[in-house]
């Protein structure tokens, strides 16, 4: 399994990469922090805890997660 941790303020994302769909819900809907084509892709700095948690409960394959601090 291909996990990562993003450390942020208040928050951490937990990546899967082995069970993302690519179906773009994260990046559509906070493309400040979401960003496929980046690398890192993810940019944790870009957004709140409270943007990214909202968006991450919208990813159908569970690939991302989220603990809060
Ligand atoms: S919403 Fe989830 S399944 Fe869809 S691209 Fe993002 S991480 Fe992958």
């Amino acid at each position: 399994m291909a996990q990562r941790d993003y450390e942020g303020e208040g928050i951490t994302i937990h990546w899967n990469s082995d069970i993302c769909q690519h179906s773009g819900i994260c990046a559509r809907g906070l493309a400040s922090v979401f960003q496929p084509k980046e690398r890192p892709w993810i940019k944790i700095e870009n957004g709140t805890a409270q943007e990214i948690s909202a968006v991450i409960d919208q990813c159908p394959s569970k690939a991302l997660a989220y603990t809060l601090k």
